[in-house]
Parts: C-alpha cells; sequence; structure tokens
C-alpha cells in the first residue's frame, strides 16, 4: 500500500468533499499534511537527484483541477482523463521520468464530479461516436485508488453511458474495490507485466508479476475487458526461455478463460538520449541496456528521436510473442508488437 510521506493541499481542494475527507484521514492517520499558499508546491526536501526522485515520490498533492481541455491520447484513445498525475511505482525506464522535473511528485484532484461533468461534454459531442477515456496516460492510478475511489466513480459513470469507453493500465494489485461494481462492459483494465527478472531488477515499488496476474484473474472474473502490456521487452541473455515462462504462467493461472478475448500489446525497450541521462542522474548503477551502437535510431515527430533494437532482432521479437501468444491465448487479440 502506498503512503505519502506528506500530503499537500491547495486550499481550494478542502472544500471539496474529497479533498476535505483525505485531509481529515491522513491527519489522522499521522502523514504530515500542509495546506500551500497559492498553487505552488513546496516543501519537498532534497539534495541530490536521488533524493529529490525519492522525495517526489513519497509526496501527494491534492489540487482542484482547473477547467480546461483534455489532452487528446492518440493512437489507443481519444482523450486522457485527468484523474491522477504521476505514480508511486520507480521504474528505472519509466517513461515519465522526463516529464515531471526533479521532484515527481503525485496529484490528485479533488473536484472528481466536475471532471466528469467536462467528461460528459466530451461525450455529448462526438456521439453517436464511441469515445474512449485513457486514465493512465501520466500515472499508475492504481495505488491512489484506496483513498480517493475515483476508479470507482468513473467506471460507474461511464458504465451509464452509451456512448464511452475507458482504461487504465497498471503495475498493482490493490484492485479489490473495483470489484462489484457497474462498470457494464465499459471499461478495459490493462496489467503490465514483465519477467520476473525484468521486475526484479527494474520495476522498483511495484508488485510481483504472481501478484498482478492474479489480480488480472479477478478482474476478468469479475466480467471487466482484461488485457496485457508485455513491456518493456528487454532482448537480455535468456529472454526468450523467461518470456515464454511467463506466457506459461500467465496461461496456468488464467486457466478456464481462455476463451476470452484478452487484448495483448508487446512494447520493446526503446530510450531516447533525455531519458538516458536522466535514468543515469537518478540511478547511476542502471544495468537498463542503453547503448546507442547496439541500437537503430529511429527519427521522432519532435526532433528527438529513439534508440531502438535492430530490425533483426525486432523481427525475431515480433515473431516470438506472435506465436506464443496465439498458441498459449487462441481466442485473444494481439493489439501491437513494436
Ligand atoms: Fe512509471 Fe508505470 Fe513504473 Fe509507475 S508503474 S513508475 S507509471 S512505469
Amino acid at each position: 500500500m502506498y503512503v505519502p510521506k506528506r500530503v499537500l493541499f491547495e486550499e481550494k481542494a478542502l472544500s471539496y468533499e474529497l479533498g476535505a475527507e483525505l485531509y481529515k484521514s491522513f491527519k489522522e492517520k499521522g502523514v504530515v499534511t500542509h495546506i500551500l499558499k497559492g498553487n505552488r508546491v513546496s516543501g519537498i526536501p532534497g539534495d541530490s537527484p536521488q533524493s529529490l526522485y525519492s522525495e517526489g515520490k513519497s509526496t501527494l498533492v491534492v489540487r482542484v483541477r482547473k477547467k480546461g481541455e483534455f489532452q487528446t491520447c492518440k493512437p489507443s484513445a481519444h482523450y486522457q482523463l485527468p484523474l491522477v498525475s504521476g505514480c508511486a511505482g520507480k521504474c528505472e525506464y519509466c517513461y515519465l521520468n522526463t516529464r515531471f522535473g526533479n521532484k515527481p511528485y503525485i496529484t490528485v484532484y479533488a473536484n472528481i464530479d466536475e471532471i466528469l461533468e467536462e467528461t460528459k461534454k466530451y461525450i455529448e459531442e462526438r456521439k453517436p461516436q464511441v469515445t474512449i477515456f485513457e486514465g493512465a496516460a501520466t500515472s499508475d492510478p492504481i495505488p491512489l485508488e484506496e483513498y480517493t475511489g475515483m476508479l470507482a466513480k468513473t467506471i460507474e459513470f461511464i458504465g451509464k453511458e452509451e456512448y464511452a469507453k475507458f482504461r487504465f493500465v497498471t503495475k498493482f494489485d490493490t484492485i479489490d474495490s473495483l470489484l462489484g461494481l457497474n462498470h457494464n462492459g465499459k471499461t478495459t483494465i490493462r496489467f503490465s507485466i514483465n519477467t520476473e527478472r525484468v521486475i526484479k531488477t527494474y520495476e522498483h515499488g511495484t508488485v510481483d508479476l504472481y501478484k498482478r496476474i492474479e489480480a488480472s484473474k479477478k478482474i476478468i472474473s469479475n466480467g471487466y475487458n482484461l488485457g496485457f502490456i508485455i513491456g518493456p521487452v528487454i532482448l537480455y541473455e535468456g529472454w526468450k526461455k523467461e518470456y515464454l515462462f511467463m506466457l506459461h504462467e500467465l496461461r496456468k493461472i488464467l486457466k478456464g478463460y481462455e476463451s476470452e478475448k484478452i487484448h495483448f500489446e508487446v512494447i520493446s525497450h526503446r530510450f531516447t538520449t533525455a531519458a538516458k541521462n536522466k535514468i543515469i542522474e537518478i540511478f547511476p548503477k542502471t544495468t537498463l541496456p542503453m547503448v546507442e551502437e547496439e541500437r537503430k535510431f529511429k527519427y521522432g515527430q519532435f526532433g528527438y528521436g529513439k534508440y531502438l533494437y535492430k530490425q533483426e532482432e525486432l523481427n525475431e521479437m515480433k515473431e516470438f510473442f506472435q506465436n506464443n501468444i496465439s498458441s498459449l491465448f487462441p481466442s485473444s487479440e494481439v493489439d501491437y508488437i513494436i
């Protein structure tokens, strides 16, 4: 369970039910709480990249989301649903490392009802087309759920909407509060999984593979749509054996659900120069494979590029996952392997 060291409140957040509840419950738990003067987040200590990172991750900020457009979220969804930003996990390769500055604190919004009212407007504008909302574009929302109940509220809200769908992804297992909700088959919950070696070495602060799979079983048995993101796939020595073992374990634990249409997305490891520099700053001893000469460079949209595995390795990886997923989960759908 994620327990922040300190919780900072924007003053306005306290006038919302959720903000006031969070303030009361963290105070009762003895967690340091502080009411911010104005908008600026202050009071996070640290004197090195590592301590700033760690103190940032231990800080929760409760704010009010200002009215404003939702960000688009192509190609997997239409819009990001702003519930939480930041994450309690400390994965070395995380895409958020270059997004949230030196102190990557976690933000939750107290005005959930207003956010859902905005959501409704987007649905109305696009109907009769279905609008898909992504709840984990800049976060892993699960560790905060037991405090806020925001996902549960959103799932039930979307469940009543004919022209909307909701999806999010997690590396955590505290999903019991989502069981038994009226989701109406409109929400897809995806679990990000990897080999035990990758999880233990790089995905600090998350839960192990078996806990994620057990949680996914509860999700599918509760009628939700289920998906897995396998990634980042790291092609270390013996990768095939360990990824195959992971897929077999998945199949073993999900026995009885083979005929369900489980979705798979597979993403190979990649990095940018900015990400590499940031990772080395926070995790100076990282063993993530980030040798540019061993990769192929792919130009990106905004002048920066990514280092991907070489084409031959990617082809081998694609074939491996395509064949093994289809043979172990014949009713599944592989959305993409990149
Ligand atoms: Fe980043 Fe996901 Fe790890 Fe959180 S769980 S640190 S969002 S990769």
